[in-house]
């Protein structure tokens, strides 16, 4: 079974050092928190997941990585400026603000009253000043999505590339939100990271790439340990979809907290490229947010046999990346009773996530021969490239054999006066069966290999 409870891997996360409260020692500020030493780790094999599926293992797909500060132009037209809001209500008796569309029963959360005001919307895009300047009109956006650097970067990376739809721009990195009430952990965050991909189609063609990229997600989460049947697909309603979108499919997740939003996978029609396109007349499209004169570009590619220009369809899988280490520690976090009748912790990653893919531990602390031979074996598997390989060491095996379950290490390996005085090999112990093998030295790089491929 997952987690059960929110607060389990909360706690786990800070005493292990996966997630910590930004500004901790200030008492933290609302909505936004720092990965640490085994949370980066964990969270840079999520993505590297990720861009390997999306970038490497495709040939119809390119990368980037635009800037966060974000012209103010792009957002306005891409229609941001006007409908990126949530609908906000005020309490007249505590004065605390909520989201209307969160509220139960349409009453305060805090307080219990019923005397809230109409809801009216609230922009969630963070402002900030550009240059020395500071006034109304030099700013710029942090970029509340990454997608709309991909739109407007759409011909630079065509004339590049030489690309023709179907393809991609993938992109990982910072979004920016103003959430009315920032929750659940990292679940909503006011700075968080999204794993984007923006796939161009021929229109026509658009709702079967939609329903193929639904089914494409699905089996990467299940790739990260986030299993099919702990997903429920929502196909969202008409009347709420984003400003942009035809169809929309949530992937909805088994947060410890209720079932919410994993990914969202939208069909942004010729929306946003329509809506950056400058003469969007000469291309038959209708002004898309409001007549365009500001952007310089054509947006659109030529029919090579006709010449006639076309505007592609965007299919738009959006993935949170704290939303999916979230949902991957929830899966992998396991409390077990051995028979011993005590209990264990267990984070049952998928190895490829691992933080920390093997612990080289030396039986005596200060023992000279076993201590450089484990530190031998700690270089001899890092250079193997499988991700970080950690020496540790701190003479007491048992207890870091319980740590590393915790942290979701795959193997540990023990190096003791049997590999250094008798036949050079090693105790390898497997997380998940708590078995232990002998290993010899010389065939340690292959066993590793091996059992982390799994
Ligand atoms: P929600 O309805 O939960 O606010 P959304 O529909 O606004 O989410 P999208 O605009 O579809 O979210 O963003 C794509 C993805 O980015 C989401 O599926 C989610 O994983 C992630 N995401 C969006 N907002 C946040 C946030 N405030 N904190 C963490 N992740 C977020």
């Amino acid at each position: 079974m997952p987690a059960q409870s929110m607060d389990a891997l909360v706690a786990l996360a800070k005493r292990r050092g996966f997630i910590f409260p930004s500004s901790d020692i200030y008492g933290g500020l609302q909505g936004v928190y720092d990965y640490g030493p085994l949370g980066v780790e964990l969270k840079n094999n999520l993505k590297a997941a990720w861009w390997r599926a999306m970038v490497f293992e495709r040939d119809d797909v390119e990368g980037l990585d635009a800037a966060v500060l974000t012209n103010r132009t792009t957002l306005k037209y891409s229609g941001h400026e006007d409908t990126f809001t949530d609908p906000m209500v005020d309490c007249r008796e505590c004065k605390s603000r909520w989201r209307a569309d969160h509220l139960e029963g349409d009453k305060c959360p805090s307080c219990g009253s019923t005397d809230l005001t109409e809801p009216r919307p609230f922009n969630l895009m963070f402002k900030t000043g550009v240059g020395p300047i500071a006034d109304d009109e030099n700013f710029a956006y942090l970029r509340p999505e990454t997608a709309q650097a991909i739109f407007t970067n759409f011909k630079n990376v065509v004339d590049a590339t030489s690309r023709k739809p179907p393809f991609g721009i993938a992109q990982i990195g910072k979004a920016f939100r103003n959430e009315i009430t920032p929750r659940n952990f990292i679940f909503r965050v006011r700075e968080f990271e999204q794993m984007e991909l923006e796939f161009f189609v021929p229109p026509g063609t658009d709702e079967q790439w939609h329903t193929d990229w639904v089914e494409e997600r699905l089996t990467w989460w299940e790739d990260q340990g986030v299993p099919r049947d702990r997903i429920e697909l929502l196909h969202v309603p008409a009347d709420e979809l984003a400003h942009y979108s035809k169809a929309t499919v949530d992937l909805m997740y088994h947060f410890p907290h209720g079932v919410e939003e994993l990914e969202g996978i939208a069909n942004r029609t010729d929306f946003d490229l329509g809506s950056h396109t400058k003469n969007q007349a000469d291309l038959g499209i209708q002004a898309k947010v409001k007549e365009n004169t500001e952007s310089n570009a054509r947006l659109a590619v030529q029919d090579p046999d006709t010449n006639a220009w076309q505007v592609p369809f965007v299919i738009e899988p959006s993935a949170g990346v704290d939303r999916g280490v979230l949902a991957v520690l929830n899966e992998a976090y396991k409390v077990e009773t051995l028979e011993n009748g005590s209990e264990r912790t267990l984070l049952s990653l998928k190895p490829h996530l691992s933080p920390i893919k093997v612990a080289v531990l030396p039986l005596k602390r200060n023992h000279e021969g076993i201590v450089a031979k484990a530190r031998g074996i700690k270089q001899m598997l890092q250079a193997l490239g499988l991700g970080r390989i950690l020496y540790e060491n701190t003479g007491n095996i048992g207890k870091g054999y319980r740590r590393h379950d915790e942290v979701g290490t795959p193997l540990c390996v023990t190096v003791d006066f049997q590999t250094i005085e008798e036949d050079d090999s090693v105790t390898v112990r497997d997380r998940d069966t708590m078995a232990q093998q002998r290993v010899p030295v010389a065939e340690l790089a292959e066993f590793v290999k091996k059992a982390l491929q799994a």
